[in-house]
């Protein structure tokens, strides 16, 4: 059997919002189906081996926390994180690790950098903080299952560059910006998403497309996932879909 090999990205600073339930979440679906699980930390300072990990993951954080991880994160992490994605590793980033992995997160006269894996801006504009339960439609990729559900709270106003995907379509919420109907970002293993709450407990099916995409597996053992669908469920309707 396999092992999933995760890369948590400062999981003591870039974690509000429950990001912790992301990877508990992955590690019970791995065990589950006999597949390993190993999850490392890198925070302020340590090095990333690219070849070392599956899946880095990088939560939500505050601007205060973000900023620190950010001149981190550029310094001692961006190339290895682009050597992983070029390499095809799986690279999930929510809420504030999501406004990081793309350019800049601007506020005000500040503007405090991302890595670059994604053509994206992020910008702290005037009005509300960007809150509520939020579902959103995934494009044609994926599996059969098309609705993502999870909450957002988020200053940011993310933009895409030209030639960017969004990871879906805003059915319910304010997604990217609350105007463009676009949330998240994908890039082929680069998925980037304002959704956590957390985002894999409330939407498991995703997660088990991220474990399989990670190990290069077609197919994954199915499981009794009755509470993770009213779990499901209980999110779509939140956000009154
Ligand atoms: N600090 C960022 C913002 O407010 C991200 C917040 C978060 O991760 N929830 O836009």
């Amino acid at each position: 059997m396999p092992t999933l090999r995760v890369c948590s990205l400062y999981p003591e600073l870039m974690n509000i919002y429950a990001d912790r339930g992301n990877l508990l979440l992955l590690q019970r679906r791995c065990a589950w189906r006999g597949i390993g699980f190993e999850v490392t930390g890198a925070t302020l300072g340590d090095g990333v081996d690219p070849d070392g990990h599956d899946l880095f993951y990088l939560g939500g954080g505050q601007d205060r926390d973000q900023r620190l991880c950010a001149l981190d994160l550029v310094e001692t992490k961006r190339d290895a994180l682009h050597a992983a994605a070029g390499a095809g590793k799986l690279v999930l980033g929510v809420c504030g690790g999501y406004q990081l992995l793309g350019h800049s997160y601007a506020l005000g006269d500040e503007e405090i950098p991302g890595i670059g894996l994604v053509d994206l801006r992020t910008v702290r504009e005037e009005g509300p903080r960007l809150i509520g339960n939020v579902a959103i439609e995934l494009g044609g990729w994926g599996p059969g299952q098309r609705v993502l559900a999870g909450f957002e709270n988020h200053g940011g106003r993310t933009y895409l560059g030209a030639g960017e995907e969004p990871l879906g379509r805003v059915i319910k919420g304010h997604g990217n910006d609350g105007r463009s109907g676009y949330e998240g970002v994908r890039r082929g293993n680069v998925i980037g998403t304002y959704l956590h709450g957390p985002l894999l407990p409330k939407n498991a099916w995703f997660a088990d497309w991220l474990i399989a995409a990670a190990l290069g597996l077609d197919h994954l053992e199915p499981l009794d996932d009755a509470l993770e669908d009213a779990a499901h469920v209980q999110a779509r309707t939140a956000a009154g879909i």
